[in-house]
């Protein structure tokens, strides 16, 4: 990967012999295995020990929880909060997981959109639960930095399943719950967002 890196650096006009630039092409390698470790990371591992049968039929919320993520048409950062809920039938997922979850999508190339999906077909999968909801909202840097369409490179996505696409009162509550500086729409519909443009 470094004497890719080594190249990229000479095909974009610098040298990549300079003082600078000498350790970039080891950074950058780390850099991006970091940034898309989530290929190496097992969602049974991660959930292992952490899926508890419990009495409780209500919403478990958690909300604003950070991730960073690299679009995979420009591989440039789109970050932001993710907002997680689901009504559990008969098991929930221990609460510091679900963050976790949330990086094993994040940290690779994705769409916001499939990010989002992702994130609740394996809640969904996992424990099965009355219904799951999943809202993200990031800012998409391959949009801002390179001027296209300023005003949209804020996007918000959202992934309802079971009760929370079936039942508007219990979407409601939830979006009702993560409202914050009025910027998450009220009645958002399944799927709102968009993508970065592909150019
Ligand atoms: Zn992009």
């Amino acid at each position: 990967m470094q004497q890719l890196i080594r190249q990229l650096l000479a095909e974009l006009g610098e040298d990549p012999g300079r003082e600078g630039l000498l350790n970039t092409p080891k950074r950058v390698e780390k850099a991006l295995k970091f940034l898309t470790s989530g290929y190496n990371m097992d969602v049974d591992e991660v959930l292992n020990d952490a899926l508890f049968t419990v009495e409780y039929s209500e919403m478990v919320i958690v909300k604003d929880i950070d991730f960073y993520s690299l679009c995979e048409h420009h591989l440039l950062p789109f970050f932001g909060k993710c907002h997680v809920a689901y009504i559990p039938r008969t098991k929930v997922i221990g609460l510091s997981k679900i963050p976790r979850l949330v990086d094993i999508f994040s940290r690779r190339l994705q769409i916001q959109e499939r990010l989002s999906s992702q994130i609740a077909d394996t809640i969904r999968e996992k424990i099965n639960p009355l219904g799951v909801a999943v809202v993200m909202e990031a800012t998409h840097l391959c949009m801002s930095m390179r001027g296209v369409e300023k005003q949209n490179s804020f996007a918000v996505t959202s992934a309802m399943l079971g009760i929370f696409r079936d039942n508007a009162r219990t979407r409601m509550e939830f979006l009702e719950l993560i409202r914050h500086r009025g910027d998450v729409p009220h009645g958002l519909p399944a799927g709102t967002g968009l993508t970065c443009v592909n150019d």
